[in-house]
């Protein structure tokens, strides 16, 4: 099978920590994203729910491929759009679903998330926190430009035995070990490619290497990088999906009205990026991150086992 010359890398194993699969932009694609990806090296993938709309979504892709961990969550966005009982119908996924981990949840005062009642987006955090905490799940955590709010809060509720993931860790490095301490784990993905260097390192050199994850967030998140070979799903207005390389996302949003998308198979790319920052071998964090992920991952009723994962 042809791969592009970066993906010899499938050497290397992979954990992508937060995605969206079941995003209604991709889903119809995602038996032949899964299948790319797994062939590039990637062999989990956390998919994240976001509202009451998707979560059957999430739980039917779980049941159809092995590799899927899924994961319930109300995320700040969709807290406006909630129903009177959706705590209810969130307990009764869990219920059904005993290997799925709590996520997308978070907190948002960025220029979307400002839009929304910030008093009502901590309520329905708190509430999904606690319920994290006594189902002894890990769950993973959306937070723009709400760091001191997340810390306060995670204080009050904390400490999480079972482990918080900051989805595409974007917060400062002086509040890393704060919120290590509390059981955070730091997730990368492609944003960091938007940020200076100088302040990604500053972040990265912070985080202690057994709290480092990769995530890819696709289909969002695209990495911003020049001379590299980036993986992306495209989805035209006829609805029919895709799946292409090419160059750069430049060049491609230059000749195509098409949407770019990001693919699962680009946490390839985040993990150069982030190897070449912390200047350590690309092997050396694939397998640190891995083993990170199925640390947390590993919970009480998860399709992941640490036993099975050591080859
Ligand atoms: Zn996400």
């Amino acid at each position: 099978m042809a791969q592009a010359p970066g993906r010899a890398a499938s050497a290397v194993r992979l954990f992508d920590a937060h995605c969206h699969l079941q995003d209604p932009r991709i889903a119809a694609a995602a038996p032949t994203i899964i299948r790319a990806a797994t062939a590039s090296g990637v062999a989990r993938f956390a998919v994240n729910g976001t509202s009451e709309k998707d979560w059957h979504l999430v739980k039917q892709m779980a049941q159809e491929h092995p590799s899927v961990v899924p994961c319930f969550g109300l995320h700040p966005w969709w807290v406006p759009e909630r129903s009177p009982d959706w705590m209810d119908s969130l307990r009764r996924f869990f219920s059904e679903t005993p290997e799925a981990a709590v996520g997308e949840i978070g907190l948002d005062k960025g220029s979307h998330g400002k839009t929304i009642d910030f008093g009502e987006q901590v309520e329905v955090f708190q509430r999904q926190l606690e319920l994290a905490k006594e189902l002894e799940k890990p769950v993973s955590v959306h937070c723009v430009r709400a760091f001191g709010d997340l810390l306060e809060i995670l204080k009050q509720s904390g400490p999480f035995p079972a482990g918080v993931l900051l989805h595409s860790y974007m917060g400062s490095a002086e509040m890393v070990i704060s919120l290590a301490n509390l059981g955070c784990y730091f997730s990368l993905s492609g944003f960091l490619t938007g940020l200076k260097s100088t302040k990604a390192k500053q972040i990265l050199q912070a985080i202690p290497l057994d709290k480092i994850l990769l995530e890819t967030d696709a289909p969002d998140a695209l990495p911003k990088m020049d001379d590299v070979s980036l993986s992306t799903v495209l989805v035209d207005s006829s609805g029919a999906d895709g799946y292409k390389c090419h160059r750069d996302a430049n060049s491609q949003a230059a000749t195509s009205s098409n949407e770019s998308l990001n693919h699962p198979a680009n946490i390839h790319i985040v993990l150069k990026f982030v190897a070449s920052l912390l200047e350590m071998p690309e092997t050396t964090l694939a397998e640190m991150s891995y083993k990170n992920a199925i640390q947390l991952f590993s919970y009480p009723g998860s399709k992941v086992h640490p036993e099975a994962e050591t080859v």
